[in-house]
């Protein structure tokens, strides 16, 4: 069992087992060559050159990590610039699509204030026709003929005709010349059955000398509605309507003249 000894082997392992990372990582950070102290002269030296080329190679790794990571960094700044950029151009077009959503929103407000605005003006416009409509004046007979006017002098009145005579036949329907309120619906003396209808502004219309009344004190009358019939009660000669306008319930005026400001042509 004797003959030259075997060549001694040396493990494969050309880094100290468990020194070889730390090695590598000092000699990455420093670029000095440290052999390991496990590892002798002869060992190292015919395989030197092995592992220093392992240790280099190490070496280049590590160099090549810091390229890598210095690589790796600015791609990194670049990155988050991009996102960065992204971030803004995100926040831009949010931005853009809130103005552009307010934008509208305020049209929207803009076109429901210019239809509330149509709608009151139509209504004030009804309101306003609605209102001319009951203050409009109409004759009170279709079909007459006028005989005494207001102020002529005659045996028949105590002072002047204190109205406007409107002859027809006897029993037709007399209709309230504006809209008001009935004052009045009695038997009055020389007028006979007389209504008074008053208006909204005080003014005071005296129907006369009717055959029968069609309306109550407290009802309210519009234009056209028919208050009572064409008689001959009170101080008369024939079947006619006499019709007064007293402004404010005071003295009587010319009915034609109130009449005809009214738009009518009695
Ligand atoms: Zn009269």
């Amino acid at each position: 069992m004797s003959g030259p000894p075997a060549p001694e082997r040396r493990p494969r392992q050309s880094l100290h087992p468990v020194l070889g990372a730390a090695t590598a990582l000092v000699m990455a950070t420093t670029g000095t060559v440290i052999v390991p102290p496990s590892t002798s002269a002869a060992q190292f030296s015919p395989r030197g050159v092995a592992v220093s080329s392992q240790y280099r190679s190490g070496l280049d790794t590590m160099t090549y990590g810091r390229t890598q990571l210095s690589t790796a960094s600015r791609d990194s700044d670049r990155v988050s610039d991009e996102l960065r950029a992204q971030t803004l151009a995100r926040r831009e077009r949010v931005e853009q699509k809130r103005a552009k959503r307010e934008r509208a929103e305020q049209k929207r407000v803009e076109r429901e204030r210019a239809e509330q605005k149509r709608v009151e003006q139509r209504r004030a416009e009804r309101k306003r026709t609605a209102r001319l409509s009951a203050n409009r004046w109409v004759l009170p007979l279709a079909n007459y003929s006028l005989s005494a006017r207001f102020g002529e002098v005659s045996w028949l009145w105590s002072s002047y005709h204190t109205g406007l005579d409107f002859v027809a036949g006897y029993g037709t329907a007399i209709r309230s010349v504006a809209s008001g309120t009935v004052t009045e619906a009695s038997y009055d003396g020389s007028y006979g059955y007389k209504t008074v209808v008053t208006l909204e502004n005080g003014t005071e219309l005296w129907y006369c000398h009717q055959t029968s009344l069609a309306v109550g004190v407290g009802t309210a009358v519009g234009p056209g509605e028919v208050i009572g019939y064409v008689g001959t009660t009170g101080n008369v000669t024939g079947a006619h309507l006499h019709l007064e306008v007293r402004p404010g319930g005071g003295d009587p005026v010319d009915p034609f003249t109130a009449l005809t400001q009214h738009g009518l042509k009695p």
